[in-house]
């Protein structure tokens, strides 16, 4: 089932349900909490919170997503994209549990001649928040599970919440068994690769306080009306359903593996080294692609510098897969072939987003060959005195001079078995950024306030983990 005719038919059947098909929003929504739109419910947090009342009682979406925090996850599970659509079904204050259970239920497990997804019931999972018995009981009655497939997580797993104050519930999730050939026995507790997550059923209840999300965090008290809010991975329902082996194979990632299969003369499935870089590839274009046409360009903050890092590391990788010649402008062409019947404004844009990748792609080069030797003699000397600690003012010399985002470095120094003295390079960036902002500030003359990216970048999110702690607090694990 080809991923168009998988998006179809969840949008038909909560159309059916009396659900509101509402258009994805832009990634870029102004939260000052989140870099990118990362999860469906999103764009209608107002409506959980009562800051606005919701125009429709059930709303019915394809999320664009992007998730920083899953990048280094990509090509080695199966299962995680930067880029993803996140489909989902919502009610502010009408349906609850039961009928959350209950829609999902018949969507996963009608035949396919009959519109739904036709998944075998006897392969499906479903975890539970620990102390929450009536979801368990409906999921016995309404799907008949037994007792051995709904298993019990605590906050971390099955508490929904954003990284502050803001909507959080219960939540439910629902697992694919892919079989024995792929993993433990047990269910998604003991191996969530076997296993795989495919739907996040979100019991939106409460308002959370301040805390750190995995240890637990207050919960302040209750929202004004109890709500539904799921996320169904509509790339991990094509791996499924098209019988590939990971996410992406799909049919609206894997062109661009054969783009680089072309571009290299290399065959993907003979090595793995090999196989995770295409598949890095694939889901980085796939990205960049989204995040220009939403408006981003590459630069050195927040998200800006997320899409640098991006690109950056698909031109690398395509030059580690042996290809000589720029790259991006063909894998541009590729992601807009596939994903434009969803997303028109690839074709309608597409000079200007080939156009932001070009030039990138130019600069980068222009850099690369000469701060790869620079990185080279450094490798050379830390190892050479004994050390496996790469210099921190070698890692911000190659981000200043050669434009080197510093997870490029830690990922090159990783291939040579050396770290990296993230801290020392930490400093640097930020006595760099205190100097710019003084010139600046003499400069002034009254501009919009762009303080709340530039803060996030202050906390030391130049180092990719601090977007990705930002964001997957914010998300259910
Ligand atoms: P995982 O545990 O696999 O990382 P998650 O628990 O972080 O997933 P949720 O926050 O519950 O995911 O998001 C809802 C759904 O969105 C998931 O059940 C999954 O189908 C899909 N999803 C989440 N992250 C990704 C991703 N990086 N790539 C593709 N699909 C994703
Ligand atoms: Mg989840
Ligand atoms: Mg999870
Ligand atoms: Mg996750």
């Amino acid at each position: 089932m080809q991923t168009h005719d998988i998006r179809q038919r969840f949008l038909s059947h909560f159309e059916r349900a009396g659900h509101t098909v509402v258009p994805s929003a832009s990634l870029l929504l102004d939260d000052p909490n989140l870099l990118f739109v990362n999860a469906g419910m999103v764009p209608f947090k107002p409506y959980f919170l009562g800051e606005a009342s919701a125009p429709y009682p059930r709303a019915t979406s394809i999320q664009k997503c992007v998730r920083t925090g899953d990048i280094d996850e990509v090509g080695k599970t199966s299962r995680h994209n930067t880029f993803f659509q996140m489909a989902g079904n919502f009610s502010f204050g009408d349906y609850f549990k039961e009928t959350a259970i209950k829609e999902a239920w018949s969507l996963l497990t009608t035949s396919q001649a009959d519109g739904g997804f036709g998944f075998d019931p006897d392969r499906l999972w479903a975890t539970v928040y620990h102390d929450d018995d009536e979801t368990e009981t409906l999921w016995r009655e309404i799907a008949g599970l037994p007792e051995e497939r709904i298993q019990r997580r605590g906050m971390a797993d099955n508490y929904w919440s954003m990284t502050v104050p803001g909507p959080c519930g219960p939540c439910s999730e629902i697992y694919y068994d892919r079989g024995p050939e792929h993993g433990r026995e047990g269910g998604p507790i003991v191996d969530e690769d076997r296993f795989l997550e495919i739907w996040n059923l979100v019991f939106m209840q409460n308002i959370r306080g301040e805390g750190p999300a995995k240890e637990g965090y207050p919960i302040l008290g209750e929202l004004p009306a109890k709500n539904i809010d799921t996320g169904l991975g509509i790339e991990r329902v094509a791996y499924l359903l098209q019988g590939v082996d990971n996410v992406y194979e799909t049919d609206l990632v894997r062109p661009v593996i054969a783009k680089a299969e072309e571009l290299s003369g290399r065959r993907y499935g003979a090595d793995e080294t090999a196989d995770v870089r295409f598949r890095v590839i694939a889901d980085h274009a796939r990205s960049g692609v989204m995040l220009i046409a939403d408006g981003v360009t590459p630069g050195n903050e927040a998200r800006g510098y997320v899409l640098r890092r991006l690109l950056r590391r698909i031109v690398r990788s395509a030059r580690l897969l042996g290809v000589k010649e720029p790259v991006l402008g063909e894998f541009t062409s590729v992601v807009r072939d596939v994903m434009s019947p969803a997303y028109p404004e690839l074709t309608t844009d597409y000079e200007r987003i080939e156009s932001v990748m070009r030039t990138e792609e130019n600069a980068f080069l222009a850099t690369l060959t000469s701060g790869s030797k620079i990185f080279d003699l450094a490798a050379t000397a830390t190892r050479d005195s004994g050390a496996v600690v790469l210099p921190g003012d070698k890692a911000f010399q190659l981000h200043d001079t050669y434009g080197f985002p510093i997870d490029l470095t830690l990922e090159m120094a990783a291939e040579q078995g050396l770290s990296v003295d993230e801290e020392g390079f930490r400093s640097l960036m930020a006595e760099q950024r205190a100097r710019a902002k003084s010139a600046a500030a003499s400069r002034r003359t009254g501009h919009g306030d762009k303080s709340v990216y530039r803060d996030l970048l202050d906390q030391g999110a130049t180092e990719f983990v601090g977007y990705e702690r930002l964001e997957s607090e914010s998300v259910v694990r």
